[in-house]
């Protein structure tokens, strides 16, 4: 049984969605400051939010990464010193890159750990042995890359790799997109991505019907790669990652929990129990996602990797309806509502460990004891007090509401 074992690192988009990562498994979080980082509509850290953020990670044993993987014009250079020597001041794990620039300036500005961005779409070994002779410590590949490939470039190039094991996909190389540029005037290399890919287009090549000519011919299925776990081990991967730093709270924890739990049971037994990989899989459906695809983990992704709507199957995706914020025999549990409920509605507390499992909403109240029939978004909810229920846990329910 192989002692190896690769870290899960988890998207967070928000301070909030740090900390959900964290406790529910994830061995490291990446995160983005306000400026240098391609999500521009993520929420995004504050220097304060990013110093509060590694000392909570660094606390619990988990690191943190901040992404600077923006192409930069000379411009945008000129603040990204001060910003680099403030990273390195609060202990930034490591910095993701993707421009010469910013590795030659993060270079010359700190200490911290280089990782080279997905962004630079690097596919072999000499573009592993250069970036290594830059500075770099770690390298993203791009996700056309299979395992077994990474495992070669890993052992040959001596550096650490990372690769994506869930998450949405480009249909350009990793990143290097511009449809968005020609149609939203957004530049999807400097955080602008209006995921243009996803829309449906009409074709016009003679076409006869309406029908006929509509398709998401640049779409692609999103990536799960859970089957795939045993390959990243035996070729030592030391990173994989979860897409989606502008995804929800409940695809953070979810997403933690359920990688970090199967790879510690692989690690135990050598083997998953085919039972236990369905409820992993399950787990992983209950989120809002699109088909999912192995992409070019095994073989390169082929044509049964493009996403049509009509294949999306929503029936089984629940939403997070709030936050367990306190849990104790005395005040009962008490959460924090991000979604309204009624009294009666089916919902479940995701712990950090184990199952996810009912709670009793019959008997919902306020803090001033007064009875609840439906609650409120952002106003705090109290449920008779259940074992097992911590605070810091996520609670959802099927479907919207
Ligand atoms: S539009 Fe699609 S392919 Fe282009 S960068 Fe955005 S997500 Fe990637």
């Amino acid at each position: 049984m192989s002692s190896f074992m690769p870290e899960i690192l988890a998207p967070a988009g928000s301070l909030d969605k740090l900390k959900v990562a964290v406790l529910y498994g994830a061995n490291a979080v990446y995160v983005g400051g306000q400026k240098f980082g391609l999500r521009t509509a993520a929420e995004n850290f504050t220097t304060d939010e990013l110093r509060e953020g590694v000392i909570f990670a660094h606390a619990r044993g988990a690191k943190v990464y901040v992404v600077l993987n923006s192409f930069l014009h000379d411009k945008d250079l000129t603040e990204l010193p001060e910003f680099v020597e403030f990273l390195d001041k609060i202990k930034v794990d490591a910095v993701i890159v993707s421009d010469l620039g910013v590795v030659r300036t993060v270079r010359k500005h700190s200490s911290i750990d280089v990782h080279v961005s997905t962004q630079a779409s690097t596919l072999n070994v000499e573009a592993a042995k250069l970036w290594k002779n830059m500075g770099a410590t770690r390298i993203v590949l791009g996700r056309e890359v299979s395992v077994k490939e990474a495992g070669k470039i890993k052992r040959e190039a001596g550096i650490e790799i990372e690769m994506f094991i869930h998450g949405s996909m480009c249909m350009a190389y990793s990143g290097n997109c511009v449809i968005s540029n020609f149609t939203q005037g957004r530049d999807s290399n400097r955080g602008g991505c209006a995921h243009s890919c996803r829309f449906e287009y009409s074709l016009d090549m003679g076409l006869d019907t309406k029908e006929k000519r509509k398709a998401y011919f640049m779409s692609s299925k999103d990536l799960e790669g859970i089957r795939v776990l045993p390959e990243f081990i035996k070729e030592e991967i030391d990173s994989l990652k979860i897409e989606g730093r502008m995804k929800s709270h409940l695809y953070a924890g979810t997403m933690s929990k359920v990688y970090s739990e199967a790879l510690n049971y692989y690690k135990d037994h050598g083997d998953f129990l085919s039972e236990k990989l369905l409820s992993w899989e399950e787990e992983l459906g209950k989120v809002s996602h699109r088909a999912y695809t192995e992409a070019s983990l095994v073989e390169p992704a082929g044509a049964d990797s493009i996403f049509n709507e009509r294949e999306n199957n929503t029936d089984n995706e629940w939403q997070m309806v709030g936050t367990v914020v306190e849990a104790n025999a005395k005040s009962g549990i008490i959460i924090e509502v991000r979604n309204a409920f009624n009294q009666g509605d089916y919902i479940e507390v995701i712990p950090f460990e184990g199952a996810a499992f009912a709670l009793n909403t019959q008997e919902m109240m306020d803090l001033s004891l007064a009875p609840v029939i439906r609650t409120r978004p952002s106003t705090l909810v109290r449920l008779p007090y259940q074992a097992n229920v911590t605070v810091h846990n996520l609670v959802r329910a099927r479907g919207t509401k």
